[in-house]
């Protein structure tokens, strides 16, 4: 947890690396693991990227569910089906 925070500008050219960041730093997103500084940048991102947002979402829902039913990791066949609800909902 000792990675340097790289700031990357706003710019749409910088778009991928935005995704990447989202993406990379999406468990700790979740787990409330973020300085509020990336937590702001994610937010920001995944209002205007869908695609960033339905894998967040599919995150959020997978360990919402995990976290009900006391199961140590979802089931990969959850994880896919809800990923296939929420990019098909995305569309
Ligand atoms: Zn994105």
């Amino acid at each position: 947890m000792t990675d340097p925070i790289t700031p990357i500008p706003h710019e749409p050219a910088e778009g991928e690396n935005e995704c990447e960041h989202a993406l990379v730093h999406l468990y700790e997103y979740l787990d409330s693991e973020m300085t509020p500084a990336d937590e702001r940048r994610m937010r920001a991102h995944v209002a205007h990227c869908s695609p960033c947002l339905a894998e967040l979402s599919v995150e959020e829902l997978v360990k919402q569910l995990v976290k009900r039913s006391c199961a140590e990791r979802a089931p990969e066949t959850l994880r896919l089906r809800i990923h296939e609800q929420i990019t098909v909902l995305a569309r």
